[in-house]
């Protein structure tokens, strides 16, 4: 658990008799320099709730409305489309065939070369021109593999991450072992009383996905 200004991790704190309905959280660079960062105080049983609600919002969603959910997080982790993907294993396959091809004119010329049938001069140039489009492409072929891999892998972890969703679609109370499956971090923001009340903001990043869009996903529920 991080605070949402500084980054720090949240401070455990219990009162003096050590009862766990005092638990409270707050940022740990407030509590070793007031000055540097506000507090970010929260009850550990409110932030509990507010974990809770949260995680059986996102559920709710996945439940109801898989695919729409499945494309909102494509195009918040920038998933290329399919199209997209295509694309850049086509220019991998063009890259690979050319750069196959370019290694037989390389032996090509050499030969020439060594049989008299090309000046040295035109060897020279040629050799080097061959040598750098291959470079060049190789170059290219190293960007595209990443990429190719990396939007592959974007998709793994959005299945992978209904997956375990699925498993946890009924819960009433929070779970050590499901928060370790779904939650990677937790940022607390500093209370704001402007309105009067205090309220406070919490964001959740999940697990393999990063945050989630409510708002966005909440569009849809209203459509
Ligand atoms: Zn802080």
């Amino acid at each position: 658990m991080y605070c949402a200004d500084c980054g720090e991790k949240l401070y455990y704190g219990a009162t003096n008799n050590g009862k766990r309905e005092g638990a409270f959280f707050d940022c740990s660079l407030h509590w070793k320099h007031k000055d540097k960062c506000g507090t970010h105080f929260i009850r550990e049983s409110v932030l509990e709730r507010m974990v809770l609600k949260h995680i059986q919002l996102v559920m709710g969603y996945i439940l109801r409305y898989r695919q729409h959910f499945i494309f909102v997080m494509e195009q918040q982790l920038q998933l290329e489309s399919a199209e997209k993907l295509q694309t850049s294993r086509k220019q991998l396959e063009r890259n690979e065939r050319r750069i196959a091809e370019l290694k037989r004119l390389f032996i090509k010329i050499y030969e020439d070369n060594a049989k008299g049938n090309l000046s040295d001069e035109r060897y020279e140039m040629m050799s080097q021109n061959y040598e750098a489009e291959q470079k060049q492409l190789e170059a290219e072929v190293v960007a595209l593999r990443q990429e190719i891999e990396v939007q592959e892998r974007q998709n793994e972890n959005i299945e992978r991450f209904i997956r375990t969703a699925d498993k946890y679609v009924d819960i009433e109370e929070i779970d050590p072992c499901m928060l370790r499956e779904l939650i990677k971090a937790i940022y607390v923001e500093a209370p704001d009383k402007s309105s009067g009340k205090r309220r406070q903001k919490i964001h959740i990043q999940y697990d393999g996905i990063g945050f989630i869009p409510l708002e966005e996903l909440a569009k849809k529920e209203t459509a």
